[in-house]
């Protein structure tokens, strides 16, 4: 017996059909002086995303404070790096899981810089299990220091931006905070619960602190990478066949670079984006968009 063969609908998308896509370049983009003036802190400032945001607000014009856990060495690096191209920055030491290093945090930022404008939430860590697998500890350092850090940095920023109040010759805000979020604040991530959770915690974390302070003019929003070339996620590009396998998850067919986040941090930072309240911008390639349909499902 004979089966008539299945009939399916040729693929919508062109690319499927040709394959003829056009190589990936990266972007040339020229620095502005959009936050000329302004103190900010960078939280695990000396490594992947969060070095690439402090240099793009030192390039922007900014003052920047460089947060960092452990090795005093690559944050110095750091500093020396930003002071070389004429901008001011020091380094801080200060686990932001813990309380009282955060407020001697911000206690150090005053004293150097007089204040601070604006608060990158970045530091952030995952430590993987399957769920039958993660121990307690495990959960609790990733919450600790991806969404309870993050609170306790926004907390310092908004009760120092409410003791200034807003300068209009620095900027129509009072502070700005920007909180490194991922595009597991929206995607699950089996294998990752304590940082899926996390950052889950953070979309309505950021949502809510906006809410309740944007009558202080303390704009409060979140920025969502998707794949971004650092060590955290090494193993997903460090070979051809892992690279091509993270592909299938980017509709825009390549991986993002730091550089990307620190351009986009620079602008929801800045009055260019002064009207922008409690959003997440996702900067991922489209990774967001169910790559799996993207030759029509
Ligand atoms: P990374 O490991 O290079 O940077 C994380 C930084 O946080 C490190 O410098 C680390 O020392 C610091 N840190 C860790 N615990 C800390 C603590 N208790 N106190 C202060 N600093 C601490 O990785 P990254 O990719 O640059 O990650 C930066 C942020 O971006 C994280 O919040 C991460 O979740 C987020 N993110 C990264 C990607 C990506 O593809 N790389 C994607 C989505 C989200």
């Amino acid at each position: 017996m004979q089966f008539e063969p299945v009939s399916r609908p040729t693929p919508r998308m062109p690319h499927a059909q040709t394959h003829e896509l056009p190589t990936p370049v990266m972007p040339k983009c020229e620095a502005r002086p959009l936050l000329k003036g302004q103190k900010a802190l960078v939280t695990g400032a000396s490594s992947g995303i969060g070095k690439s945001i402090a240099l793009a607000l030192g390039h922007a014009g900014a003052d920047v404070c460089i947060n960092y856990v452990a090795g005093a060495d690559k944050a110095q690096a750091m500093v020396d790096e930003l002071t070389g191209h004429g901008h001011s920055a020091f380094a801080h030491q200060a686990d932001v899981s813990k309380e009282d290093q955060v407020v001697a945090m911000f206690d150090a930022i005053r004293d150097e810089f007089g204040t601070v404008d604006i608060l990158i939430n970045n530091a952030g860590l995952q430590q993987d299990a399957p769920i039958d697998q993660m121990s307690l500890a495990q959960w609790q350092k990733v919450i600790d220091v991806n969404l309870t850090g993050q609170f306790l940095c926004a907390r310092e920023a908004v009760r120092e931006f409410k003791r200034r109040g807003v300068k209009p010759e620095v900027s129509c805000a009072a502070g700005k905070i920007i909180c490194i979020s991922s595009v597991h604040e929206v995607i699950p991530w089996a294998g990752h619960v304590n940082y899926a959770a996390s950052k889950g915690g953070v979309m309505l974390m950021m949502k809510s602190i906006a809410q309740e302070v944007a009558p202080f003019r303390i704009r409060v929003n979140s920025i969502a990478p998707g794949a971004i070339r650092t060590p955290i996620n090494m193993q997903a590009w460090d070979t051809p066949e892992h690279y091509a396998e993270l592909l299938k998850l980017i509709p825009y067919k390549r991986i993002g670079e730091p550089e990307e986040i620190g351009r986009a941090a620079v602008w929801l930072a800045s009055d260019d984006s002064d009207y922008v309240q409690g959003t997440t911008l996702f900067v991922d390639g489209g990774m967001t968009l169910y790559p799996g349909f993207e030759t029509g499902g």
